[in-house]
């Protein structure tokens, strides 16, 4: 293992559901590099960074054998390889759930209805485990692709299999009865990469990029006019980083007043705002947001 003196790794899924917005995640964190398909290694124009595109079941173990510092794969692969990573930020992108799904029309209500059946899945580490927690002895039919389809193949009763907008269980006539993992692409790391001290400062400013691209995308920028009498009562309201971005306008006893939303509050405060006296509200998107 040669983890010294040169450049930081880090591995991505080479084609996949992953390997597009892994690509884009590290293209929108400004790293610039090569990233025609086909391609099994970049090196980083900008970054001292060299970057591995490889299928997703072989990035937990690259990264626990230190042969790359950094990987970005989904938690289901990390679990299922029971690999011994470091886990350091959900990356906000591949979510999906690892779920039991029985035929539709079958009478399986929850996993306890499973007893001494079938169960198909690709996961079969973790479903063994969740079977254990839940005190459910089933037989777990290991299978590596296309595990939606064994019931009607009569291979299997019931499957656990990654679920995301659920239109392959419909299409498939099965229904979704437990959740088993709720899983997302993850930042993971070599324990002992991260010990070194030059790595570790890498790696914490590949991460602090990645934090204000995140919270870029789930925050937004509100600007918007008020009477000065409103503003009080709008303050109360925004729910700001700090307090809002206060600027008097020409037209007296009106202000304009700028302060970022967090996405899932959206809404419910332009809604308040407007009822406060807020007019003209703008909202844009936030490039990047760094904070302390
Ligand atoms: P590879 O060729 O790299 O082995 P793969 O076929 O095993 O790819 P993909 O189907 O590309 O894997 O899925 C990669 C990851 O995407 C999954 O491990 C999971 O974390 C995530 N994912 C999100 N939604 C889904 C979904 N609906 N089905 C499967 N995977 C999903
Ligand atoms: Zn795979």
């Amino acid at each position: 293992m040669k983890l010294e003196g040169e450049n930081l790794k880090i591995t991505v899924q080479k084609t996949g559901r992953l390997a597009e917005p892994s690509r884009q995640m590290l293209q929108s964190i400004g790293l610039d590099f090569e990233s025609d398909e086909g391609r099994l290694f970049s090196p980083c124009l900008n970054f001292p960074l060299d970057i591995l595109f490889l299928r997703d079941d072989d990035i937990p173990e690259y990264v626990q054998d230190g042969i790359t510092d950094l990987g970005i794969v989904g938690l289901n692969v990390v679990q299922e390889k029971a690999a011994q990573v470091v886990q350091l930020d959900a990356l906000g992108f591949g979510t999906c759930t690892l779920s039991i799904a029985v035929p539709k029309n079958s009478s399986f209500q929850s996993v306890y209805d499973l007893k001494n059946k079938r169960i198909a899945t690709s996961h079969p580490r973790i479903l063994e485990s969740f079977l254990e927690r839940k005190k459910v002895k089933a037989r777990i039919i290991e299978i590596s692709g296309s595990v939606e389809i064994t019931p009607s193949l009569g291979v299997a009763d019931s499957i656990c299999d990654l679920v995301s907008t659920g239109s392959t269980l419909r299409i498939n006539e099965l229904r979704p009865i437990e959740i088993v993992l709720k899983s997302e692409a993850f930042l993971i790391a070599n324990a002992r990469s991260l010990q070194d001290r030059t790595r570790q400062e890498l790696t914490e400013r590949l991460r602090v990029r990645f934090q204000a691209h995140l919270r870029a995308r789930r925050t937004k920028y509100v600007m918007m006019n008020a009477p000065k009498g409103a503003l009080e009562e709008i303050k109360r309201i925004l729910p700001g980083m700090r307090s809002p971005t206060v600027v008097p306008l020409a037209e007296r006893d009106m202000l304009a007043i700028h302060s970022a939303v967090p996405e899932e509050l959206f809404w419910d405060v332009i809604e308040k705002l407007r009822k406060a006296g807020a007019s003209d509200i703008l909202v844009v998107p936030i490039e990047k947001m760094v904070t302390d």
